[in-house]
């Protein structure tokens, strides 16, 4: 069987609904969908839940266009958000589908509304009732197109995710428990798969012990697509997205960034890790757990063969130039040596206990001063991480001075073949000198997958572009003269699956 998973651009409107339809049709049954929310209504929900728990001043509140204000700002929001979804839902080419479409999305915007109503009435916010308001739009998408499909002729059914992704009650980034979602996959969709349906499932979301909604964190729908690919050992798991695979850059940085035809899952996995927004960074360990091919394809050009993620590497080189943003980097300088594992430990346990992700870490070779790059964005920045760091050393009864640098951006090449070479470090480091961007630290990764340097965040841009055009080789005349077909490469999918 094969998932095929598709993100929020490719279900924007009725057209773009049908167009993904059409492509889940030509894939041979059985096939499991996974959807994102249409583009832009989880930032609306996520808005709705605030303004909900935040009303915003009397004198602000109503709307010319006459909408009620109460509960909070959140109901005008969330009637944008009713209104996108029957604009999609009036697309729906079959009367008695579109009325059963519309009937079921009444449900979930009164559920909707109830929750925000919730909120409001508490006056906060819980990340648990944040989860069960965000996850409304995967419902509706996956009430959307399952409907759709059906319009054309293809039995189809939606089901919510929460019963069938296990996770703990992590709220915003909760963790899968792939035993249990392999038992509720086996008894929840198996059955409707064997009974010739295609099942259109919600991507992002899934259900705590005690049976809440989670959700697997921003841009979790393709995370979810690997987890039930793995739980049911699909064949293949396709991401279908708004760019034809993942490119040697991000487009919206470099103009002549090109699709990468294949990487291993090693490669993926830290293009994700380090800002290639295309793959969700936990989206790969799924798959190499089972040796599951993924694809990355476009529903703006179906035809194309996209990218290709195996075991295996394809090519030398590096394949690919990303920035990870908003990120800052600590330097941590101890005196005494015989205190540096106790400000180590003091340093890592802090972090950890804020739930900061540590984006990379290095000991200078004096061994007295440690640098640590972390994701604080959502943290508060050095404002906020300095003075911890200096709590968690007095704790410890280390004397050590805490510098921070902000905002920062790690750029990482990547290219499991490239980076194994001795001095690719070098190469890299000249690149971004002769581009004059000043590099704060770097790094030849240990699995020699990708080589790292972090900016100023202000030079990201240049460093990327910089090393793009001097890295990424001129595409071969034989890759540019014929693209394989799209035939041809399932059955090469076969073979390494
Ligand atoms: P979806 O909604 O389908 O999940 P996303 O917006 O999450 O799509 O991811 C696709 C976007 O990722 C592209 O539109 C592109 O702007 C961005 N992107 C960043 N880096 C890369 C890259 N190296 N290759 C492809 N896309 C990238
Ligand atoms: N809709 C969710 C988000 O916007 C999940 C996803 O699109 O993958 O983050
Ligand atoms: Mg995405």
């Amino acid at each position: 069987m094969i998932v095929l998973k598709f993100g929020g651009t490719s279900l924007a409107d009725a057209a773009r609904l049908r167009a993904a339809a059409a492509i889940v049709v030509a894939q041979p049954a059985p096939r499991a969908v996974v959807v994102s929310a249409a583009g832009g209504v989880t930032n609306l929900l996520l808005e709705a839940a605030y303004a909900a728990a935040s009303p915003p001043p009397p004198s602000t509140q109503g709307t010319s266009s006459g909408v009620s204000p109460v509960p909070g700002g959140g109901a005008s929001i969330a009637a944008k958000i009713r209104d996108r979804h029957l604009a999609i839902a009036a697309g729906i080419p079959d009367a008695a589908e579109r009325s059963g479409a519309l009937a079921e999305l009444d449900q979930l915007h009164a559920a909707l509304d109830d929750a925000l109503a919730a909120v409001a009435a508490a006056g906060e916010l819980s990340k648990r009732d944040l989860d069960r308001i965000v996850a409304t739009g995967e419902k509706a998408s996956s009430v959307l197109l399952a409907a759709t499909l059906r319009a054309s002729g293809t039995p189809a059914a939606h089901l919510f995710a929460d019963r069938v992704i296990a996770t703990d009650d992590r709220f915003g980034a909760a963790r899968p428990d792939r035993t249990r979602t392999r038992v509720q996959a086996e008894a929840l969709v198996r059955p409707l798969l064997q009974s010739g349906l295609t099942v259109v499932l919600t991507g992002f979301i899934g259900g705590a012990p005690d049976g809440s909604t989670t959700t697997l964190g921003r841009g979790g729908s393709d995370y979810s697509a690997t987890l039930l690919g793995a739980a049911l050992d699909a064949e293949e798991v396709q991401i279908w997205t708004d760019v034809p695979g993942v490119l040697s850059a991000d487009p919206r940085r470099v103009d002549d960034a090109r699709v990468v035809p294949h990487v291993s899952y090693d490669e993926a996995q830290e293009l994700a890790h380090f800002g290639a927004k295309v793959l969700h960074p936990r989206t790969i360990r799924p798959a190499v757990a089972r040796g599951i091919p993924v694809r990355i394809l476009s529903t703006f050009a179906p035809e194309e063969p996209g990218t290709l993620v195996t075991r295996e590497s394809g090519g030398e080189g590096v394949k690919a130039v990303t920035a990870l943003p908003d990120l800052l980097l600590l330097a941590i300088d101890v005196p005494e040596l015989e205190d540096l594992a106790a400000a180590s430990a003091a340093v890592f346990g802090a972090l950890h206990a804020e739930r900061i992700e540590i984006v990379a870490a290095s000991q200078s070779s004096s061994r007295r001063r440690m640098t640590v790059l972390v994701d604080a964005a959502a943290h508060g920045g050095c404002a906020h991480v300095r003075p911890l760091l200096g709590t968690a050393m007095d704790a410890a009864d280390v004397e050590a001075e805490v510098g921070c640098t902000e905002p920062v951006a790690l750029v990482a090449a990547v290219g499991q073949a490239a980076a194994a070479q001795p001095a690719a470090l070098a190469r890299l480091l000249d690149v971004l000198g002769r581009a004059n961007v000043p590099v704060l630290s770097a790094s030849q990764q240990t699995s020699n997958v990708a080589l790292t340097a972090a900016v100023p965040a202000a030079h990201a841009e240049r460093a990327v572009r910089a090393l793009h055009d001097a890295l990424i080789r001129p595409q071969p005349a034989t890759a540019r003269g014929r693209r394989p077909r799209r035939t041809e490469l399932l059955a090469e999918t076969i073979r390494v699956g």
